[in-house]
């Protein structure tokens, strides 16, 4: 597992490893509609750990036994320097850039559990890169999903129930948030599972595209 996940020749800024990623259930208003639930009046937080981080070009790995692995394509905001209680009004200045997520979920562990650490953190469920844009993409760039070269999410960033800085200050008063740690800022609609021998690119107008393997788990005897 490297700690530097971009590409040295760029001239925008590496990733480091996170502390922590904090990810945010159903923030986009069309991703609500499409699962027929209420827009949610706060952000509903959950974690990945920092083992399920990968960079780009590495693979995502299926657990044997799991069933169902969904991609989840998400723009990524990157911190920049320790933030606690910020206003969304300075949260801005807390924020290194921002970069392309992939939150991979077991879904059918997610349904099981009736809660989400197990199904969201098997190790590889968190590619992240290639590199950190500084500049918070345009409200109409469009976060997007492309299953072997089909796009299958796509919705424009203002589509966002709680938009970026909203996000930074809500989850700084609640955790204290430190540099290279990683907000992931929910999906679009479209949603569908992955399976081994797929490429997966997350692309996002302004801030990069992100693109990564899909392989199973070794059986035991392999080991
Ligand atoms: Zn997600």
């Amino acid at each position: 597992m490297t700690a530097e996940l971009g590409n040295r020749s760029s001239g925008l800024s590496r990733l480091g490893l996170p502390s922590k990623i904090i990810a945010v259930g159903l923030n986009y208003r069309s991703h609500a509609r499409e699962l027929d639930m209420a827009i949610p009046e706060e952000p509903i937080l959950f974690l990945k750990p920092p083992s399920a981080v990968i960079g780009p070009d590495e693979a995502i790995v299926l657990p044997a036994g799991v069933g169902r692995v969904d991609y989840e394509a998400e723009l990524a905001v990157v911190i920049g320097k320790t933030a606690r209680n910020v206003t969304p009004e300075a949260a801005a200045e807390y924020i290194a850039g921002y970069t392309c997520a992939n939150d991979v979920t077991a879904r059918d562990l997610q349904q099981r559990d009736g809660q989400w650490t197990r199904s969201k953190s098997f190790d590889t469920f968190c590619p992240l890169g290639p590199e950190v844009a500084p500049e918070a993409p345009e409200p109409e760039a469009l976060v997007e999903l492309l299953l072997n070269g089909e796009v299958r999410q796509s919705a424009p960033v203002s589509d966002m129930i709680f938009p970026p800085l909203e996000l930074v200050s809500f989850i700084s008063g609640v955790m204290t948030l430190e540099p290279e740690d990683v907000i992931i800022t929910g999906t679009p609609p479209g949603v569908g599972p992955l399976a081994a021998g797929d490429s997966v690119t997350v692309r996002i107008g302004g801030v990069g595209e992100l693109i990564n393997s899909v392989e199973a788990a070794p059986n035991e005897a392999d080991w």
